[in-house]
């Protein structure tokens, strides 16, 4: 049983990672972000409310995203295990997670700033099946998913002003983890997130075969 939490800034790969992670070894990719904005675009109220924040590049609040995460984990789909990606984000999170299940790798994508707003500010998203492009991943045709040929967007908060207090609300909320997860020497792992996508999930691999 797989059972991995991918942690690191707003830009490191940990999406683009957590895909290939997922396709390797047949679990669930969960993305917190892209539930979220699933949410908010149905509209619902509880979406409505989530958009509030994530507007303003904050945190949703934690009984919104703690429940959608554990109804998602003791769902039959992750009976083989699954990669988390965006979740935990502060301690009470990761408090929450160790009460839902045990974790068998925490891998911490390491990325400067100025390299995440560099990847940032050239990011797109497919509208339709979410696939994300930038300067690392260019589509063929721009503007279009190569997958899907949906038009490519660029995420409300992937603007500038956004992406800086995403990258405080991560130095102030999320870092503060590593030092909760420390003493789990054995689980939580550090890989070079400036690599090329094949070397940081080379990396990966190497840590989850051993
Ligand atoms: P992401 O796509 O992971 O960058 O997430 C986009 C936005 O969704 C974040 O800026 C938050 O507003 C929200 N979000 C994603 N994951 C979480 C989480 N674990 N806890 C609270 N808010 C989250």
């Amino acid at each position: 049983m797989l059972r991995i939490v991918l942690i690191g800034p707003q830009g490191c790969g940990k999406g683009t990672q957590a895909k290939l992670i997922a396709e390797k070894y047949g679990i669930p990719h969960i993305a917190t972000g892209d539930l979220l904005r699933e949410a908010a675009e149905k509209g619902t109220p509880e979406g409505l409310e989530v958009k509030k924040y994530f507007s303003k590049g904050k945190l949703v609040p934690e009984k919104v995203i703690i429940k959608i995460i554990e109804g998602k984990i003791l769902s039959d789909d992750c009976k083989r295990g699954f990669v988390l990606d965006g979740f935990p984000r502060n301690l009470e999170q990761a408090e929450a997670l160790d009460d839902i299940t045990e974790i068998n790798f925490i891998i911490v994508i390491d990325a400067p700033d100025e390299l995440s707003i560099k990847r940032i500010s050239s990011r797109q998203n497919c509208s339709q099946c979410r696939r994300v492009y930038g300067i690392d991943i260019p589509p063929k045709k721009k503007g279009m998913c190569d997958t899907c040929k949906g038009k490519l967007i660029v995420r409300e908060d992937d603007k500038p002003e956004l992406v800086k207090k995403r990258l405080e609300v991560y130095h102030d909320e999320t870092e503060p983890l590593m030092e909760y997860y420390k003493i789990r020497e054995d689980v939580l792992q550090k890989v070079d997130g400036s690599k090329s996508v094949e070397e940081v999930f080379k990396q990966i691999v190497k840590i989850i075969e051993g």
